[in-house]
């Protein structure tokens, strides 16, 4: 007679058991029609994860909601699968090239790809693994990646419809740029904090005069790339140097004073200097005034060569030996304690340089009505209520979505430009030539766009991509919309409104 062991080991019993339910597909979803229906997609976890608490509360009350309604004898689909989170997993894969003294560029973007292909074969199942050790009773024989085939189908598909639909499109912008990841950032994705900094007050000479315009500013670096000063219209301290210029110190550049009631006359010493390729506010009033756009920075944050005193100095370096520079040449007036709010990188923590370049984007506000709709009249119920609030204000207030993003790992942009830049959006190669030669006439080179979507842009399609979308699947018919969604507050924005914005898009006609 056996034994029972006075303790329990779940070692001997919890993976014995699991393979078991798994092998007789006890959590398969069934598709009887005379079955009421109830699904779950799970949030995909990255595929560079391991579970944290986070998840395994997340991923129980879904087991728990997805077991009782299996019992309670409905059609019951919980979907397990994964995201391949691209800067994250680019990251993860250019620190292990990195030990072995190689950049992504020593490997080229094919190669590149193949080995991030390589590395989450061998390190990306963790999760899933992890998952059926808490005994998630996930549908695994639909197990879907947010890469695999059809889903890339799916985005592409998804891209073409609102390109052709005006609702994303292509221009020189300011976007958050993190100099270390090489790309640029959404608005949410970059965090904000009150950091102690200074004010730099700086005075620029005057043309043929001898008087000076002091301004401040909190990233003096910049200064290479100014293009005017501005100061308001109302500001009888200036009001006889507007229309005059100033020579910029260190680079000798003759720029015109302009006046604009956007100036504070509160703030520093109301004179504003105007970079419009460095900062948001700087780029629209350039654009009002039509100034010039100067870049003086590298994507990698360091200073460009055109300016040889500074050319290849990381910013904060230069800032630093520009500070002695202006100070040693008599251009220095004061530096002051100041507390100014500093962006940086969700992903890596670097501070974010404003940055002007060619993105593509979403236009949001026509998805936007939608998506307020719904959970206006009840159709999607957020839990608790409080959240709500915060989700009108966001899709209330909501910007365009930068979705480009200069890295490799992702779904590259369905797009290719002509000899004249025109674009050409298409599924395929193929598809684009026979576009370009219809447009011009004859045969053409064209050029793939190198940049790769935003992660959240596949996931946003994740409840409908993964159910067969665009086919006219039977699943999609009985479990999308889908019944519950069991999430983290933190990614009502980045994730949630999304797919109620592309699920109200797609699916609702
Ligand atoms: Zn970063």
């Amino acid at each position: 007679m056996n034994e029972l062991a006075t303790t329990y080991s779940p070692g001997e019993i919890e993976g014995k058991w699991y393979k078991y339910w798994e092998e007789s597909k006890f959590f398969a979803a069934s598709m009887d029609d005379n079955k009421p229906n109830y699904s779950i997609v799970i949030p995909p976890p990255n595929v560079t994860g391991i579970l944290h608490m986070g998840h395994i509360l997340n991923n129980s009350i879904q087991d728990v909601l997805v077991r009782y309604k299996r019992m309670s004898g409905y059609n019951t689909l919980w979907m397990p699968g994964t995201d391949h989170a691209g800067i994250a997993t680019q990251n993860k894969v250019e620190r292990k090239l990195a030990d072995e003294g190689l950049t992504k560029e020593d490997l080229g973007r094919d190669e590149f790809i193949r080995q991030v292909w390589e590395w989450k074969e061998q390190y990306g199942g963790a999760i899933t693994n992890q998952l059926r050790k808490i005994g998630a009773s996930l549908d695994w024989q639909r197990e879907r990646f947010t890469m695999d085939e059809g889903l890339s189908e799916s985005v592409k598909d998804i891209f073409i419809k609102l390109f052709n639909d005006g609702l994303i499109y292509q221009g020189e912008y300011m976007v958050n740029w993190c100099p270390r990841c090489g790309t640029a950032l959404a608005d949410d994705e970059v965090e904000h904090e009150e950091k102690a900094g200074f004010l730099w007050n700086l005075r620029y000479p005057v043309k043929d005069s001898d008087e000076f315009l002091v301004i401040a500013t909190t990233r003096p670096e910049t200064m290479l790339a100014d293009v005017a000063i501005a100061v308001n219209p109302n500001d009888e301290r200036y009001s006889h140097l507007v229309g005059k210029s100033v020579i910029l110190p260190l680079v000798g550049r003759e720029i015109p004073v302009i006046a604009d009631e956007y100036v504070d006359m509160e703030f520093g010493t109301g004179a504003l200097k105007i970079t419009p390729a460095h900062d948001p506010n700087d780029f629209a009033l350039g654009q009002k005034f039509n100034l010039p756009i100067i870049n003086m920075m590298t994507p990698d944050g360091k200073v460009s060569n055109e300016y040889p005193a500074y050319a290849g100095m990381d910013r904060f370096d230069a800032r630093k030996k520009m500070v002695e520079d202006l100070d040693a040449q008599g251009f220095l007036v004061k530096v002051e304690s100041h507390s100014h709010n500093v962006g940086g990188c969700y992903r890596c923590n670097t501070v974010i340089e404003p940055r002007v370049s060619k993105q593509w984007f979403v236009k949001m506000e026509p998805l936007a009505k939608k998506a307020l709709e719904v959970v206006r009249n009840g159709k999607v119920k957020l839990m608790p209520k409080r959240w709500e609030k915060v989700y009108y204000n966001w899709l209330e207030n909501i910007r365009d979505w930068c979705i480009s993003r200069q890295i490799w790992w992702g779904h590259r942009i369905p797009a290719w430009y002509g000899p004249d830049m025109h674009i050409f959006v298409a599924k395929t190669d193929e598809d684009a030539y026979a576009q370009a030669k219809a447009h011009y006439g004859k045969d053409v080179e064209l050029t793939q766009e190198t940049d790769v979507l935003d992660t959240w842009f596949s996931s946003a399609l994740w409840p409908f991509s993964t159910l067969g979308w665009p086919a006219k699947t039977p699943e999609l018919d009985k479990f999308y919309p889908t019944s519950t969604l069991v999430t983290g507050a933190d990614i009502l924005f980045f994730w949630v409104a999304r797919m109620v914005m592309f699920g109200m898009y797609t699916m609702d006609d």
